[in-house]
């Protein structure tokens, strides 16, 4: 008889530093024992970015990862979304995929095929070569709500959901206004919210959705999600969070500098500002907020990107742009501000930048990540969504746990100069933010428990670790 094969996990995140960043965290703390491999294959647009290859290094030795061939989006008109091409990606990788999982195969038992909430596409392959289905959703646990409840939302609405006048519930979670839904869900006519509905509607066929959230941070919907149902098969959820990178030793571009600035100033002095790996500001916005963040007189750390005046995401699939965004900053701003603020371009090290004990603030984005490495280090937020789901994480953050100030945007789409002073000093002297700061103390530590010795999220992950690591019951094989 043939010695029978190691198992494998095989990991797909796609295409977003923010899927394949928590994915990393996941896969470093599985303990590899019995023989459990796991591999990444990783889809991309074009060559791997410095980023990408930063995270990936970073993973012990024992996990491997295989950059697929880059598709081409040549066909594609320019204005297609970038949900769409995130999840076209992986589409078009499939023949690829399917190459490299048949080659896994020959020496491995793939215990799981784990794939992230925009590459429900490769359920087809992991059908053809009997692989079990497992989803990593790096998102709120609200948002796995509304990917599970999408099929019934979508029969019961017939409009619009933005011109809709009530809120929309989703079970267990806060109510929501159509227009702070996802946004795929603003044209339901575009491929985009076609791409997603796809995507929602294949949930259903997974054993289990692996959850960057934890119960004290959102009991709502994991409550509600955790739920038996008398007769109802549905994907068991792991709320395995708040998984963040931790590693101290991966500055990546600008490292130094920004930990080297952050240590000569005072204890939770400074604000740090990002709009996470892909987000971008018109040029009048960013000269606002260069303007309001000079008007706070506050310390500040400031990520900058060069503006584009269409796409809030415009630098998803790659963060380093050709321009120079400093010759977007208003005139003699980097003059009169120097000492007080430090401005760098297009990248800094956020998760070693939040764990500073000068970091006293967060202006974010609030992409999911973000938001978590700000939770596992008690720091509070200034929400300012620009894409994704982040409208949704803001009304989270603001309206149900508390732990974010939302400043205005006026008529003209812009926050002025005069809201970002005042919504800096409020989180940094006043106090209210003083409270936000209390509630954010308590996740912190709360975070810290679950991801302790016997806490749920260690829990979680070693129940999986040791179902993927039993081989015994499955064989992969491919018609
Ligand atoms: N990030 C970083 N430096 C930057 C911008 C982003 O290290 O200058 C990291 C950040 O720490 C987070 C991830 O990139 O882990 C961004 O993920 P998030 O979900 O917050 O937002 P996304 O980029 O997906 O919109």
């Amino acid at each position: 008889m043939d010695a029978p094969k190691p198992p494998m996990v095989v990991m797909l995140p796609s295409p977003g530093m923010g899927h394949l960043i928590p994915m990393v965290e996941f896969a470093k703390r599985i303990p590899l024992h019995q023989n459990l491999h796991i591999t990444f294959l990783i889809p991309n647009e074009g060559p791997p970015s410095k980023a990408q290859i930063t995270v990936l290094q970073s993973l012990p030795k024992s996990i491997t990862h295989t950059f697929l061939p880059p598709v081409s989006f040549s066909d594609l008109p320019p204005t297609t979304k970038t949900e769409t091409l995130i999840s076209l990606t992986v589409l078009r990788s499939l023949p690829s995929l399917r190459q490299t999982i048949h080659s896994l195969s020959v020496s491995h038992t793939i215990t799981a095929l784990l794939v992230d909430h925009f590459a429900t596409d490769a359920f087809d392959l992991a059908d053809q070569f009997n692989l079990p289905k497992f989803i990593f959703f790096p998102s709120t646990a609200m948002s796995v709500s509304l990917f599970l409840y999408l099929p019934q939302l979508d029969q019961e609405i017939l409009g619009e959901y933005v011109d809709l006048t009530e809120p929309v519930k989703i079970p267990g979670c806060v109510p929501l206004h159509g227009k702070d839904l996802q946004d795929p869900f603003m044209d339901r006519k575009d491929e985009c919210y076609k791409t997603f509905y796809r995507n929602a509607n294949r949930f259903i066929e997974a054993e289990g959705i692996i959850n960057n959230s934890f119960l004290e941070l959102e009991p709502g919907p994991i409550k509600e999600l955790q739920k038996q149902e008398p007769g109802k098969v549905k994907p068991v959820l792991y709320p395995i969070g708040p998984l963040v990178n931790r590693d101290v030793t991966q500055t990546g571009p600008n490292g130094s500098e920004c930990l080297k600035w952050l240590d000569n100033q005072p204890v939770g002095s400074v604000v740090f500002v990002s709009f996470g790996s892909g987000g971008t500001l018109s040029s009048n916005q960013t000269i606002e907020l260069a303007l309001g963040l000079e008007k706070s007189e506050h310390r500040f750390l400031w990520v900058v990107r060069s503006p584009n005046d269409n796409l809030a995401n415009a630098s998803y699939f790659n963060a380093e742009t050709d321009s120079d965004p400093f010759d977007f900053l208003p005139k003699g701003f980097l003059e009169r501000t120097k000492g007080r603020g430090l401005v760098v371009s297009s990248w800094a090290p956020q998760a070693q930048v939040l764990a500073h004990g000068s970091t006293g603030g967060f202006l974010t984005h609030c992409g999911w990540n973000s938001v978590l490495e700000s939770v596992v280090n008690g720091v509070p937020l200034i929400v300012w969504p620009l894409y994704a789901e982040q409208k949704m994480n803001a009304v989270i953050l603001t309206e149900d746990i508390k732990v974010g100030l939302r400043p205005n945007f006026n008529e003209n789409g812009l926050v002025e100069r005069q809201k970002i002073a005042s919504v800096v000093k409020c989180l940094m002297e006043g106090e209210e933010g003083k409270k936000l700061r209390d509630k954010m103390k308590d996740l912190k530590e709360a975070a810290a428990k679950t991801l302790g010795e016997n806490g749920t999220s260690t829990n979680l992950i070693s129940k999986l670790a040791l179902k993927w690591s039993n081989s015994n019951n499955i064989s992969n094989v491919s018609n």
